[in-house]
């Protein structure tokens, strides 16, 4: 690439492969490493292909099917949903139902073991069982996690963040993640961390579509449902991810249309209509699944008032004021500041992490050290902290006893004694002097460190709930100010300042606008608090973004994934197709030897081929300069497809040869392909076979010219989910490729009006 004239800013990098790159820093100190490591496209993680290809053999089909089955197609999506919808609700109760007995039943336990020591002389035997029994709890999620499926650990928003933008992470749409996952978040939970069980469910939701939408399971090899065959490609399959994951928000927070807008906000590359009411349809069954179900639980069957696992309780008698927006903004403020930090700590652990805690019984390890110093301090801060207050009416059914005196409760016991989710409901909804401000601020500050310390642990948590509770904690002791400062106002409602303190902490952590604001709404169950809750979502991104971005982004980036962000860079815009694109091209021609074929795919680690007319390779020929070309371009071949050329044995010493190949065939081998070291080819056929890839090539693939620029060609990508782009001269000639770690890896860093424009590595495979 030769640019440096164009774009003084660039700081730029050779292109080294990452194992050359480490043996060179092999010499440098840890801390160099893991500087280098951050800046490092990952090859580990390959396109998904959203771009259909139109060869012969699909035009053939799509010619030759009868509006009747375009018909039973299009129900056979509607079908799919509802099943996704179904089973999303379905898993989510039973992880609700499972939180809840264990919960339960652990408190009770504690708290018997609490109550035999009213006198104080055995505070150690209550910690104890306590340390036990979350310890033993949350060492079976990490195990679970840390050893059997690593990708089921966190909430999985980022990992499905990625697949709707079109990067494939290994395991992500798994059986056994989903079992790791349902099955590690119920122990985590009940194991007593700091997190919600909610962020969880999207990654759940996205696991059942892409499971139930391809009809046949790697696990269970004998079950396929072939009426769902069509769905087996990356675009098909991609659209049911995105309508799993609307599930997912919508059974947690019986937000469908939260649910909506969150795959519209991740995941904004395709969208239409149709798509969109699908997702409605599959969120609106999700959720009316799970209500059903809980109002069975909860002994009122039919009685549909529990649309989500969580909901913010009813604010039906608070309102606001326009002069209170003022405060909200700053609280905004607040809530970017706070969420910056909390995020740059999580950043630095992070980093931590993956130089040092990289083993899994360092990182179940971990987990355990957590669970044991999470339940100590909720202990220590109950004994210190004993904040005991008269029993009034309306607290006596939340209260807990523990150290005070008769006709007391402990505020302190009676936050920790119960699930962060009913926390968080205590802080919008308790009665005024429920919280003391020593109470609120120590068990703010010991949930934002915990919190942030337990995100990227190795087991399955959601960072929604703690996110909340923070802010419910903080929010409340703003309101407990002002009602200092004005004793004597009506509008200082604690629960409306626990509320948007919530939210505009939740937002500076995850820096989502439109769904958080669309769901916290279906989640409080009133629009009242639309605008005051968008305006601090808003405040709060923009302040967070001036210090670094969204938890999920950072995480996303700190693992080298190759993601595309909404809009190019407005500094890249004088870049163009020839300073990105690769060079030389690996090519194939309309008719190649199978030998040729064969040394390519072994030799070279490319998903993509332009296919051309009148290419001569000449191995003998190494110069290369930038004006050669590779031929008249026809086409693109996928790496994929001569897989199945070849291990269908599409190939003769007479090529006009007859082969009964389908749509069907490439289908079948979706989306697992065989390595091309297991296919096993004659000598005599790599030297007299020849394959003719023109039936099978995308003929309509997109391609740009060497002088489109930066912008076009992202766009092109972002918005169709393009996996490779050929670049051609005036002539038609194929000059270069461009695929999405070509333009993922220019990471732009911006500081106030400078900007700094570093070119990533690239790692191979
Ligand atoms: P993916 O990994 O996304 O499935 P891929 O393996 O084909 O796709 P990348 O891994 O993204 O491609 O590409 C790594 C580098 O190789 C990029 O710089 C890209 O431009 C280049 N590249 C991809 N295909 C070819 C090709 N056929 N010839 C030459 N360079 C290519
Ligand atoms: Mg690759």
């Amino acid at each position: 690439m030769n640019s440096s004239e164009r774009t003084p800013l660039i700081n730029r990098r050779p292109s080294i492969p990452v194992n050359q790159s480490m043996e060179e820093e092999e010499s440098d100190s840890e801390e160099n490493k893991a500087n280098v490591s951050e800046k490092i496209l990952s090859g580990d993680y390959e396109s998904l292909d959203y771009d259909v290809c139109e060869n012969d053999l699909y035009q053939l089909e799509e010619r030759k099917k009868s509006v009747k089955e375009i018909m039973i197609i299009e129900m056979l999506r509607w079908l799919v949903m509802f099943f996704v919808g179904l089973l999303t609700g379905l898993v989510a109760s039973l992880i609700d139902f499972c939180v809840i007995q264990s919960t339960d039943l652990k408190f009770s336990i504690i708290k018997k073991y609490v109550d035999k020591c009213v006198d104080n002389k055995c505070m150690e035997v209550p910690l104890l069982v306590w340390v036990g029994i979350n310890g033993g709890l949350v060492i079976v999620a990490s195990i679970l996690t840390a050893c059997f499926e690593p990708v089921a650990a966190g909430s999985g928003i980022p990992q499905i963040k990625c697949y709707l933008n079109g990067v494939k992470v290994p395991h992500v749409v798994r059986l056994k993640t989903i079992v790791v996952k349902v099955i590690g978040v119920i122990f985590s939970v009940a194991g007593g961390l700091i997190i919600g069980k909610e962020g969880p469910m999207i990654h759940s939701g996205a696991v059942i579509a892409a499971g139930i939408s391809q009809g046949r399971s790697d696990t269970f090899r004998k079950f396929d449902l072939r009426i769902f065959e069509f769905f087996r490609s990356d675009t098909e399959k991609r659209d049911f991810v995105a309508g799993g994951a609307a599930a997912g928000v919508s059974a947690a927070f019986g937000a469908p249309v939260g649910g909506v807008l969150f795959s519209l906000e991740e995941g904004a590359s395709f969208w239409n209509q149709a798509l969109a009411w699908r997702i409605f349809f599959a969120s609106m069954v999700s959720t009316f699944t799970l209500n059903v179900i809980q109002s069975y639980i909860k002994g009122i069957p039919w009685d549909l008032s529990y649309p989500g696992l969580f909901n913010f309780g009813s604010f039906d008698t608070t309102s606001y004021s326009a002069f209170e927006i003022p405060i909200f903004i700053l609280m905004g403020v607040l809530g970017g500041l706070f969420g910056a930090l909390f995020n740059q700590l999580n950043y630095l652990l992070t980093k931590f992490r993956r130089r040092y805690i990289n083993k899994s019984r360092d990182r179940v390890l971990e987990a355990m050290i957590v669970a044991i110093i999470t339940a100590t301090v909720g202990y220590i801060s109950l004994y210190f902290n004993n904040s005991c207050s008269p029993m009034v009416q309306d607290t006596k059914d939340n209260t807990v006893q523990v150290y005070c005196n008769d006709g007391q409760y402990s505020s302190t016991a009676t936050i920790l004694f119960q699930s962060p989710e009913d926390s968080v409901k205590s802080l919008f909804h308790e009665s005024k002097g429920m919280y003391s401000p020593s109470t609120l601020i120590v068990y703010c500050l010991c949930v934002f460190i915990l919190a942030c310390w337990t995100y990227g642990l190795y087991v399955p948590s959601g960072l929604f709930i703690p996110g909340l509770l923070v802010g419910a904690a903080w929010g409340r002791f703003v309101g407990l100010c002002l009602n200092y400062i004005f004793p004597d106002v009506g509008w200082v409602d604690f629960g409306k300042y626990s509320l948007i303190g919530a939210a505009a902490q939740l937002g500076g952590i995850v820096r989502m606008t439109i769904s958080l604001t669309v769901i916290i709404m279906e989640a409080t169950g009133n629009i009242t608090f639309g605008l005051p809750i968008m305006i601090v979502l808003i405040v709060a991104k923009w302040v967070g973004d001036i210090f670094n971005e969204g938890i999920y982004d950072m995480h996303i980036h700190i693992q080298g994934v190759p993601i595309l962000g909404w809009e190019p860079s407005s500094v890249l815009t004088n870049l163009s197709a020839k300073e990105v694109m690769s060079h030389p091209v690996s090519v194939f021609n309309m008719r190649e030897s199978v030998g040729r074929v064969m040394e390519v795919l072994k030799t070279e680690t490319h998903n993509g081929f332009p296919v051309v007319e009148d290419y001569i390779p000449n191995p003998l020929d190494s110069s290369i300069n930038e004006e050669m070309s590779f031929g008249t371009y026809r086409g693109l071949i996928l790496r994929s497809q001569l897989i199945v050329l070849l291990k269908q044995r599409v190939f003769g010493d007479n090529i006009d040869q007859f082969y009964n190949l389908s749509t069907k065939d490439f289908r079948d081998a979706y989306p697992k392909f065989t390595p091309i070291r297991q296919i096993h080819v004659s000598q005599y056929e790599r030297d007299n076979c020849e394959i003719n890839l023109e039936p099978y090539m995308n003929p309509a693939a997109y391609c740009v010219t060497d002088n489109a620029l930066f912008p076009r060609i992202f766009k092109l990508f972002r918005a169709l989910g393009l996996r490779h782009l050929v670049v051609v001269d005036k002539h038609h000639q194929v000059v270069g490729m461009v695929t999405r770690k070509d333009l993922a890896r220019y990471k732009v860093t911006r500081k106030f009006w400078k900007a700094r424009i570093d070119e990533l590595l690239m790692s191979t495979r």
